[in-house]
């Protein structure tokens, strides 16, 4: 079992990663001081694959203990499904003494972390994220939420769980797009550390797309520390933090563009080549260097609806993003593998020129 901490002023918590963790998980709240009250929520897909996995090691718990099953998707992280969750506490007569346990990915985590920050002005919680990106992106650093008007993430809150414990054994029932759209967020990171990440991820993606356990783990390891290490330092995003944004200011303006049809991490993916690309067109980045940290993201193939992204509209989009004042469109750029340059203005010709590129190359699959 490998442990991986997050270091904060307050409430510091611990990463565990290892297959088949989850086994264990009653022992290990019998023997902490976690509240004993249990509330367990995970989706429709996530149960129809691990209910019984789920349930089987509470067989016999001696506490209160109700499971909470959540309809799976981006739309169930709404007002109405936060509602249900508190009247559901409520209903089943649950105090301030609940844990609730996430598990899921992104969506039930952000959905359910912000319900355990909110009720009763705060409850404890536990991560068990089973999707890559959950894994290694957000179920570490605290942030919750859910959408509104549709707009996402408008509500929400910083809200640290007790424990985050990632049990590989979920990923081995995960779609493959799914596990593409966790490592767009993967290849992120080999950008942020000045490791040898990036030459690892390289030389074993293709082990990675076939869900090679041993390749996942590590990326997992190698990744949450990373995550882990940034969030340690800033914990509510003012300034280090933002590298972490590395590729979504385009990846979001992305998203927009094509209506949400394409993943998050794909998103991500194309985000990070225009970035690069803009890096060396703002002259920051040589071209060489470029040639090479573009060859990762390359070599995955990404949605062909790529092509069909409107410039303009995307930089309208990413003038209105909350992440930015005045029409001023602020880009985490690179100059190096480790070295992220933050709140970087550039002229819009290179931000279209940027795009284009990244049109013209990514890898297209044959959908
Ligand atoms: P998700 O939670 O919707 O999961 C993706 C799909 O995989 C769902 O259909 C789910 O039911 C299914 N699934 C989950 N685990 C499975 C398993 N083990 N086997 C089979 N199917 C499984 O999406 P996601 O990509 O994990 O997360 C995306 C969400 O995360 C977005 O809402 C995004 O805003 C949020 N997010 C939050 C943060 C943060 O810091 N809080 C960071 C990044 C993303
Ligand atoms: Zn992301």
């Amino acid at each position: 079992m490998k442990k991986i901490k997050v270091k904060l002023a307050k409430n510091s918590y611990s990463i565990l990663v290892a297959k088949l963790s989850y086994q264990e998980i009653a022992d290990r709240i019998s023997k902490t001081e976690f509240n004993k009250n249990l509330l367990i929520v995970a989706d429709e897909n996530v149960n129809s694959e691990w209910g019984e996995y789920i349930r089987k090691p509470f067989e016999g718990y001696k506490n209160k203990i109700e499971f909470y099953d959540l309809k799976a998707g981006e739309n169930s992280k709404s007002y109405i499904e936060l509602n249900n969750i508190y009247s559901f506490l409520i209903d089943k007569n649950f105090g301030r003494d609940t844990l609730i346990i996430a598990i899921g990915g992104g969506v039930t985590g952000d959905l359910v972390g912000y319900a355990a920050s909110t009720f009763m002005r705060g409850i404890q919680l536990i991560h068990v994220p089973t999707t890559l990106l959950s894994a290694v992106d957000s179920s570490i650093g605290g942030k919750t939420g859910i959408n509104f008007n549709n707009r996402k993430n408008m509500i929400g809150s910083f809200f640290q769980p007790k424990l985050v414990l990632i049990d590989t054994n979920f990923l081995s029932t995960l779609p493959q797009s799914e596990m593409i759209s966790g490592i767009g967020e993967i290849v992120k990171y080999t950008y942020l550390s000045p490791d040898d990440f990036f030459d690892f991820a390289k030389s074993n993606l293709d082990k990675a797309l076939l869900n090679d356990e041993e390749v996942i783990h590590e990326f997992i390891l190698r990744s949450a520390a990373i995550k882990a290490a940034v969030v340690s330092q800033d914990g509510k995003e003012s300034n280090l933090r933002k590298i972490l944004n590395l590729g979504h200011t385009f990846g979001h303006a992305i998203e927009s563009d094509l209506n949400f049809e394409i993943k998050h991490g794909q998103a991500v993916l194309s985000g990070l080549i225009s970035a690069l690309y803009l890096s060396n067109k703002i002259g920051i980045l040589k071209k060489n260097r470029m040639r090479k940290l573009l060859s990762l993201p390359l070599s995955i193939k990404l949605p062909s609806k790529l092509s069909a992204l409107d410039e303009m509209n995307m930089i309208n989009i990413m003038q209105m993003d909350k992440k930015n004042r005045d029409g001023k469109i602020n880009f985490v750029l690179l100059s190096e593998i480790g070295n992220i340059l933050i709140d970087v203005q550039t002229g819009e010709k290179d931000v279209l020129d940027s795009i284009s590129s990244m049109k013209e190359s990514f890898k297209k699959d044959s959908l």
